[in-house]
């Protein structure tokens, strides 16, 4: 197969080797160059699948000053590669200002679909999937942490973390501050390993499982963590508000509440009412 000179960006397993897919093979094996998170890491892949392969480091330390001789190979016409040492490169890995770079000069760069442990996670967690927010890793710090988790207590749709096995325990703690014991929650842990968990319960109950087997707190985990769904009755988060105000300036007051009542999956009458009091009305 000839393939057109480009970076390609090619995610590679989770865990388990069979995920690999026959075009990520095809790209790898062809490439003249693949630049990668971890070379010694990423070899051991490579020998998996025979694909010898002329690997250079990438990670957040010299992705600047490589970006420029990467453009340079892909500008010449040589097939360059881009992996992370799991899943797709750019999700909570290296790869943003090569990718960006390559775009500002006018690069062609390939995607190739394949493993991702966020959409791995979301597609198995029981938790709405027609609207969700990426949030990767939590910072570790508390003070930057607490007000991260504030700024999302009123997220309205499913949102997706990654975390350590460290650290785990911590950051459901603190998602109970800000989110409520009772916010449903889904723990997936080890995704396509042999000690694969898919846990759905709230953030109490996660806690509760993770101590009841202190092996359980051990491996690869991501969090997908219920919206804030808005009390019957109450108001309406503090962001819809201001999306009203802003549609009822420019609609009338039945589309715009009609609009916002679809954004937030609230009752329209209650958008409605909330648009008569915005227009004193
Ligand atoms: N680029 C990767 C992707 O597409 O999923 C993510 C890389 S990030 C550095 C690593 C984090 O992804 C881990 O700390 C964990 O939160 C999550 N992760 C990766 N593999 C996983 C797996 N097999 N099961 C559960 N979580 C996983």
């Amino acid at each position: 197969m000839s393939l057109a000179s480009a970076l390609y960006i090619v995610p590679t397993p989770i865990g388990n080797l069979g995920d690999m897919t026959q075009r990520a093979i095809e790209v790898l094996t062809a490439a003249d160059l693949i630049a990668a998170e971890d070379t010694r890491h990423s070899r051991r892949l490579l020998d998996a699948y025979s694909i010898s392969g002329h690997l250079w480091s990438l990670h957040e330390h010299n992705e600047r000053a490589r970006s420029a001789a990467i453009i340079e190979r892909v500008q010449a016409g040589q097939i360059v590669a881009l992996i992370s040492d799991a899943g797709t490169p750019l999700i909570s890995d290296p790869g943003y200002p090569l990718l960006r770079a390559c775009r500002d000069a006018g690069v062609n760069v390939i995607p190739l679909p394949g493993p991702c442990a966020a959409i791995t996670a979301l597609s198995a967690a029981g938790l709405p999937t027609d609207r969700f927010s990426f949030e990767g890793f939590l910072p570790a710090k508390s003070g930057a942490l607490n007000s991260r988790l504030d700024g999302l207590a009123k997220e309205p749709r499913t949102m997706v973390f990654y975390e350590s096995p460290r650290r785990v325990l911590v950051t459901l703690t603190a998602m109970i501050e800000h989110f409520g014991a009772e916010r449903e929650a889904t723990l997936a842990k080890e995704l396509t390993k042999r000690f694969e968990s898919v846990v759905q319960s709230t953030l109490a109950g996660l806690i509760d499982w993770l101590e009841a087997e202190p092996e359980r707190q051990q491996g690869e985990f991501v969090l997908v963590i219920g919206g804030y769904q808005v009390p019957e009755g109450e108001g309406l988060p503090a962001e819809a508000e201001r999306w009203l105000a802003l549609l009822i300036a420019e609609l009338p007051l039945k589309k715009a509440a009609a609009l916002v009542a679809e954004m937030y999956d609230v009752k329209k009458k209650l958008v409605y009412d909330l648009g008569l009091k915005l227009q004193g009305r």
